[in-house]
């Protein structure tokens, strides 16, 4: 089997002349140890240095199946066992399953930087491409202690499944380093994100795979990453998305993703005869993306209840006044400490009786022992992979609605896509157009998941799964991959 099918057109550099992953690994092996010596990158099954206990093997595939939803599956199995139903739904091929279950390429490098004490620290960096049969790979970076080959393969074939449930041409990949950036300088932020940059160049790149921020990295890690990259290939703004407007970032693409989350969210109260005007709304994480979906539902008039962080959440029953909550978090980086609202823990944030839930912060946090607890109507998966798939199965059968993570969360890929389109052309679109061709592309996803679960008598989460792997495997099909 040839392996032009996957994104990217093959070039003089090119790991897609090589068959599968393992041998594409093996030559950027090669090529790094020429450039640098043969210390600096690993094979994932060989990342053993710096005292990891990181003994995920190589490269998964249909055999590593789990059928069975426990909390105790890693996210890569719980993002499988999701994916494994839908290709039972739909009925794929044996071939083209197997090449679905696992990653097409992983690369597991080493980021050493050097720390404002003078010492120097090797952190573990990722960048796993899963399936670009739809595009180049596009799909985050993600800076945070949890970060392992697990937890980024499963979010690298998330990416997979959302861009083509939104339908942008592009395939699925993400990257991460692990690292806690709250208790790293700015200096050191940017050190990592230059010397990860550089480890990855050899399989990123505008046609090829274009990374964008995620939880732990922002505009600014953006802006630092097209710099490390333009130093070895020249002025290349379309190398990143979630850049500084000022350098080549689309209007509006900070706020994409809450914009999404309000726009899913008011989609699904509409189903269900209500609309967010009125509706109490928690959320679990005041970053990027619940900042901007408290911000965007409270304009829609809903009533933002309570929000936390990673140290804990505050609630009121009345509402917060945001404004002052995003003052008092802005001077004071802490969310508990502000005196106008109850302190709550996250655990009991998740419980809280309210209309609209939005985890908005990390995975696994709805699991089969909360998931009875659970006071909300609606679910929006803002963040990636919060519930496991045993929460899953007990809130289906609570009938409480879940708008999937795939769908819920693509406003940020989306306007990632209106970025990169716009830094191909070199225009730049005004923040009105980048809202209204979200806005279309968000409701038409919404429509088609809500007719298909309609059709099928499915969960939204299935027949998102459904459309997504579908749309993949047409994709394989035609080129002739598989
Ligand atoms: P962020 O780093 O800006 O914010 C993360 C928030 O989660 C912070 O408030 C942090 O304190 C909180 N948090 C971290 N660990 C926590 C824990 N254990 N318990 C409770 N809260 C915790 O990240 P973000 O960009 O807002 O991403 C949040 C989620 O949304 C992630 O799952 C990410 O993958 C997903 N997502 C982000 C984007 C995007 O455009 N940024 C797009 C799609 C999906």
């Amino acid at each position: 089997m040839e392996d032009a099918g996957q994104s990217g057109t093959a070039d003089s550099r090119g790991p897609e002349k090589l068959p599968h992953t393992t041998l594409s690994i093996r030559w950027l092996l090669r090529q790094a140890r020429e450039s640098f010596g043969s210390h600096l990158v690993r094979l994932p099954a060989m990342a053993d240095n710096q005292g990891t206990t990181d003994e995920t093997p190589g490269i998964l595939g249909s055999a590593d199946r789990v059928e069975k939803p426990t909390d105790e599956m890693s996210t890569f199995e719980a993002t499988s066992y999701f994916f494994h139903r839908a290709a039972d739904r739909v009925k794929l091929r044996d071939e083209v399953r197997e090449v679905l279950a696992g990653s097409y390429r992983e690369l597991s490098v080493q980021v050493k930087a050097r720390m404002d004490n003078g010492k120097v620290v090797v952190f573990h960096g990722y960048r796993i491409q899963h399936n670009g049969a739809r595009g180049p790979y596009k799909g985050g970076v993600r800076f945070h202690p949890s970060v392992d080959l697990d937890e980024v393969r499963a979010l690298a074939a998330l990416m997979t499944w959302k861009n083509a449930l939104i339908d942008v041409p592009f395939g699925g990949a993400k990257g991460g380093v692990q690292c806690d950036p709250a208790s790293l300088s700015q200096g050191e932020l940017q050190t990592i994100a230059r010397r990860f940059t550089s480890m990855i160049s050899y399989i990123i790149g505008v046609n090829r795979d274009i990374p964008a921020p995620d939880m732990g990295t922002n505009a600014q890690t953006m802006a630092w990453m097209m710099d490390a990259y333009g130093q070895q290939h020249g002025h290349t703004p379309g190398i990143v998305t979630g850049k500084p407007v000022e350098l080549g970032g689309s209007p509006g693409r900070d706020q994409a993703t809450g914009r999404g989350v309000v726009i899913c969210a008011g989609e699904a109260a509409k189903r269900k005869g209500k609309s967010l005007d009125g509706a109490s709304v928690v959320i679990q994480g005041y970053g990027n993306v619940g900042y901007w979906t408290a911000a965007l539902a409270a304009e829609e008039g809903a009533k933002v209840v309570a929000v936390s962080d990673a140290a804990g959440g505050i609630y009121n029953r009345q509402g917060l006044d945001l404004g002052r909550v995003t003052k008092h978090y802005k001077d004071s980086q802490s969310l508990t400490e502000y005196t106008e609202a109850d302190k709550i823990s996250n655990d009991e944030l998740l419980e809280l009786e309210c209309d609209i839930l939005v985890p908005a912060a990390i995975q696994r946090v709805i699991d089969s022992k909360n998931a009875s607890n659970i006071n909300a109507k609606l679910i929006v998966e803002a963040a990636n992979a919060p519930t496991t798939p045993a929460a899953d199965n007990i809130l289906g059968d609570r009938g409480i609605t879940v708008v999937p993570d795939i769908l819920a969360n693509a406003g940020g890929v989306t306007v990632s896509y209106f970025e990169w389109v716009q830094n191909i052309q070199q225009f730049q679109w005004e923040q009105g157009q980048v809202n209204e061709e979200l806005e279309k592309k968000m409701s038409e996803a919404t429509a088609h998941v809500f007719a298909r679960a309609e059709e099928d008598k499915t969960s939204l989460r299935d027949a998102a799964f459904d459309i997504a792997v579908q749309r993949v495997a047409q994709a394989d099909e035609l080129r002739g991959y598989v």
